[in-house]
């Protein structure tokens, strides 16, 4: 199963390549540095939170198969065989008619689940709040679908635990689902024009950028995840006309990768504290988004500007680099975290202590990219923070000289960086003389 993301991998950063290549040849930007940090580093996070909540899922869905099944209790079993055969002559591949139809099946079943999910998570509040990250971007590209809040799987798994009681093999649920999810990667880019007759049965990047627009004919439309019929079918269906606008409504103006997963709970708590009547505090999880209790203010949906600038605020070069180089470094740090999470050798404890600081990272990063004051006390007592740390994890046997003296070399290095640039994250000079 990790062999399928692993066999994607260098294709999805090739694709990266290859849109930021036509974006220059077709003289469009659909890269912000500062959106894609952002939104990389909520990817990363998810990434991470991803290993446990998987494994918690996998052992449920695999508890509620084996017990209740509705299959087995007919005494019947869906077939889990290969649905191609490879030989070494000519045509080399061949369908297995009967499995294949049942992959099918399972494959369409899963979407279909996949789209009332996406469509409730546009619908209900609590939900709203764990998939709203993954719209807040201004800017559309393919490092757009990497953005998510990191808890949404919770609640996504659940909705395919009626697979589960038919009797589908979790493994093969795992596969449908991977499948899922490699397919939307492609439909998140701006460079790729309607594509004719597929619009009316594929989700495809226009009708998936159309997801993503505020304006306000666009918004809760097009929830497909591989196939956009359920949006034909269940009145959803929106195609791409009027210029998008991507983003949300109340913009997000933040880059700071914790507040972008759970600034909407924050919201929901404080209007859930706010307001009198009990029936109120429980029904403000549940309500649509925009619904407010009577005595918080209208619920109308008020649109956004059209014309509303980008989030962008403006930033010396100089700091802007140095909060990219950390970013490229905790990335490294995260995917050394993620391989440790496969390895029980390496101990709860210390994955939870690396995870910690790559979230701690990313977050002084996003605060970087958001100019704001508290970061540079942040930034020193990470870098602080990291030796002492590192050699205490020495000191019980545990992490080896040479790991020890590069992490005490990196942070005394940044460090000293960080004393250089001093000025340009103090802000006492103003941005564009900086730059
Ligand atoms: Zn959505
Ligand atoms: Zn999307």
């Amino acid at each position: 199963m990790d062999n399928m993301m692993e066999l994607a991998f260098p294709i999805i950063v090739g694709m990266i390549f290859l849109e930021i290549i036509l974006g220059w040849i077709q003289h469009r930007h659909y890269y912000r540095v500062n959106d894609t940090v952002a939104g990389v580093s909520t990817g990363i996070m998810f990434m991470l939170v991803g290993v446990p909540t998987l494994f918690g899922a996998l052992v449920v869905y695999n508890w509620i198969e084996r017990n209740f099944s509705i299959m087995a209790h007919l005494g019947l079993e869906i077939p889990f065989d290969a649905p191609l055969a490879f030989h070494s002559a000519f045509p080399y591949v061949s369908i297995q008619w009967v499995p294949f139809l049942y992959w099918a099946v399972v494959v369409i079943a899963v979407d279909f689940l996949y789209y009332w999910f996406h469509r409730l998570s546009h619908e209900i509040n609590f939900l709203w709040g764990s998939h709203v990250t993954h719209h807040s971007s201004e800017e559309f590209n393919l490092a757009v679908s990497f953005r998510g809040g990191s808890f949404q799987r919770v609640f996504e798994y659940i909705f395919f635990l009626p697979l589960a009681l038919i009797g589908v093999n979790w493994l093969m649920f795992l596969f449908a689902h991977r499948a899922l999810k490699l397919y939307q990667f492609w439909v998140h880019t701006a460079a790729v024009p309607e594509l004719g007759p597929l619009e009316y049965v594929m989700v495809t990047p226009s009708n998936h950028r159309v997801h993503h627009g505020r304006n306000p004919q666009y918004i809760d439309k097009n929830h497909g995840g591989i196939f956009i019929i359920w949006d034909r079918m269940f009145g959803t269906y929106e195609p791409e006309r009027e210029k998008i606008n991507y983003g949300i409504t109340n913009q997000l103006k933040s880059f700071n990768p914790l507040w972008m997963t759970f600034h909407y709970y924050a919201q929901l708590w404080q209007e859930c504290m706010a307001t009198k009547s009990w029936k109120n505090k429980v029904k403000i999880w549940f309500a649509k988004p925009g619904w407010k209790p009577a005595d918080l203010g209208s619920s109308e949906i008020v649109y956004s500007d059209p014309a509303r600038p980008n989030y962008d605020p403006p930033l010396p070069a100089q700091a802007k680099v140095y909060g990219i180089t950390q970013f490229a470094l905790l990335s490294g740090g995260a995917l050394l975290a993620y391989s440790l999470a496969h390895d029980s050798v390496f101990g709860i404890f210390r994955l939870l202590i690396l995870i910690g600081f790559v979230v701690y990272g990313l977050t002084v990063v996003g605060g970087i990219l958001d100019s704001r004051p508290w970061v540079y006390p942040a930034e020193m007592l990470r870098l602080v923070l990291i030796p002492l740390v590192a050699f205490a994890i020495h000191l019980n046997g545990y992490l080896s000289v040479p790991v020890l003296l590069g992490c005490v070399g990196y942070s005394a290095a940044s460090l000293l960086l960080l004393a250089l640039l001093r000025r340009y994250f103090i802000q006492d000079v103003p941005a564009a003389e900086a730059a």
